[in-house]
Parts: structure tokens; sequence; C-alpha cells
């Protein structure tokens, strides 16, 4: 990871006090100050994008770093602290500020956008779920989670950490890890690590929709010890007609194999 800038950490502190402001707890408001890693982050999405979603970006750390970066992309932020507001339009302003609730502002509108968000750990993954449920509409994101929960993310079958979240993931995106992020890069200091993860739209997409395999991979991971047709038998589908043998525990099932599970569950429920 090198050398932490400890010259940004300060400039942070200074922007907070010159406001009168400090960080909120309860909104998991822990900045991530090196500029050499916002920097390095933001170089991670590529190809010059034209439109950028970042969702939280607080003091606009991350958000400089993107219009140092991307000049001529057109850059819209959605923040649910108002007290940013000023700030924000201060250090940023070549861009549309959204105040409100990410998870529940419509997205829609930005359709094409590259989604980035160094978000509060409760919010990481009904973040990245919205945004699978929708990555036909979003050919990229970047987003940061709590160490374990990337590895979730990111797990392969027969291994401890696979589970539906890997599974609802990997069906609709493929995943990649841009780097581990100590806990001392983040002011101020969480209690955990965290892991950046880069997520890019299958090409072709899987047209299954989202709401025909959650409910699938939810019952095959209930009992995650037993066989996965304990679980699978909650759907009332004839389990002995299924496509494959269906006598093993889901942490063994691949995300094909679930893909191909519920597209047969599709036609016999
Ligand atoms: N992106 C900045 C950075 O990297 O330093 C701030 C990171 S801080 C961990 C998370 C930010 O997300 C805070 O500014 C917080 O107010 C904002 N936030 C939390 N929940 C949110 C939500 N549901 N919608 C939009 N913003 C949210």
């Amino acid at each position: 990871m090198g050398r932490i800038d400890m010259g940004s950490l300060a400039d942070l502190k200074a922007l907070l006090h010159q406001h009168g402001l400090a960080p909120c707890r309860a909104k998991g408001q822990n900045f991530l100050f090196p500029e050499s890693i916002q920097r390095r982050i933001v170089q991670q999405i590529g190809a010059v994008p034209p439109m950028i979603l970042e969702i939280g970006p607080g003091l606009g750390g991350l958000t400089q770093a993107l219009r140092a970066e991307y000049p001529d992309s057109s850059l819209i932020l959605m923040e649910k602290d108002v007290r940013f507001a000023e700030i924000l339009a201060q250090r940023i302003p070549n861009s549309t500020l959204i105040l409100g609730d990410a998870l529940a502002l419509d997205w829609m509108p930005y359709e094409g956008a590259t989604l980035i968000g160094n978000l509060p750990y409760n919010v990481s993954v009904p973040l990245v779920l919205r945004y699978v449920r929708h990555a036909d509409l979003f050919p990229q994101a970047i987003f940061m989670f709590q160490r374990e929960v990337g590895q979730r993310i990111m797990a392969l079958p027969k291994s401890k950490a696979y589970g539906r979240l890997s599974v609802m993931i990997q069906a609709y995106t493929k995943v990649s890890k841009v780097m581990d992020l100590p806990s001392s890069v983040f002011w101020p200091k969480p209690a955990v690590d965290s892991m950046l993860l880069q997520f890019h739209r299958l090409d072709p997409m899987n047209t299954l929709a989202f709401s025909d395999l959650e409910p699938v991979v939810a019952a095959a991971f209930q009992h995650r010890r037993k066989m996965m047709t304990y679980g699978l038998a909650s759907l009332g589908i004839p389990l002995e007609e299924a496509p494959f043998q269906l006598r093993v525990r889901a942490e063994e099932v691949s995300v094909p194999e679930f893909i191909r599970l519920a597209q047969w569950v599709k036609t016999v429920r």
C-alpha cells in the first residue's frame, strides 16, 4: 500500500473544521483520504465514461479525483447528508448534486453511467444488489466493502464464503478485486479492513430475471449443511424431474447450474 499521505488527512480535517462539521457515525462516515489511493481507484474505470454516478461522495475526495481524471464526463452525485451540499458545490462546481438516499432515488435517468461509491458497510450490500438488478443498464460499477463481504461476493463453489451473495452477483456481473485497503486509509478509522471490487455486466447478459433466480438460490441455501433438496422442497416443484442431481449441498453448485435450475423452476411452477 506504500506510505500513507497524512497531508491529505490534515486537509480533510481542516475542511471539516472550516465548515464546523464532524463525521456522523450513524451515517457511516469514514472518509478515504490518501490522494494517491483516490487516484488509483478512479483510474480503474479505464476508458473515459460519458457519465459517472457517484454514490455517497461525502466531502468530495474521490469526486475531485474523478473530476481531474475525467474532465469531460458528466458527474452526478447522490449524497444523503445535506450538510455536505455546500462543500460539494464549492469543490466540484461542474457536477449535479442530488440529495437523498441513493437506495431510494431513481437511477434510471442515468442509464449507461459508471457507478462508483465508497459507502458505509450497511449500505454497500443493498446497494450492490440494487445495481445487479439493473446491471443491464449500467456497464460497470466500483464499490467498497468490508473485506469479509468482498470475499463472500467473490467466493467460488465449495468454499465456506460461497453463498447467496456470491451467486446473485456473479450471475449478472463479472467481479474482480481492485485492491485491499487497510482501515488506516480512512478517517475516522473503522474497526474493519476493506476491499474494493469492480463489476462489469456480463456480455452476453444473463436474461433470467433477478426475481426468478433469487427465490431459488435463497431456498437452496436455506439449510447450508444439508442437501439442497430440503430447502428447494419449499418451492413446491417436482424435484425428481430437475435437469440435474439436486441431492448435493448448495455450496457445491456453480452459478451457471443455479441459472439452469432457476430456468427450469420457472417452467414448472
Ligand atoms: N466517498 C467519500 C470518501 O470516499 O471519502 C465518503 C465516504 S463515507 C464512507 C460514505 C458517504 O455516503 C457519506 O458521505 C454518507 O453521508 C453517504 N451515505 C450514507 N448512506 C447513504 C445513502 N443511503 N445514500 C447516499 N449517500 C449515503
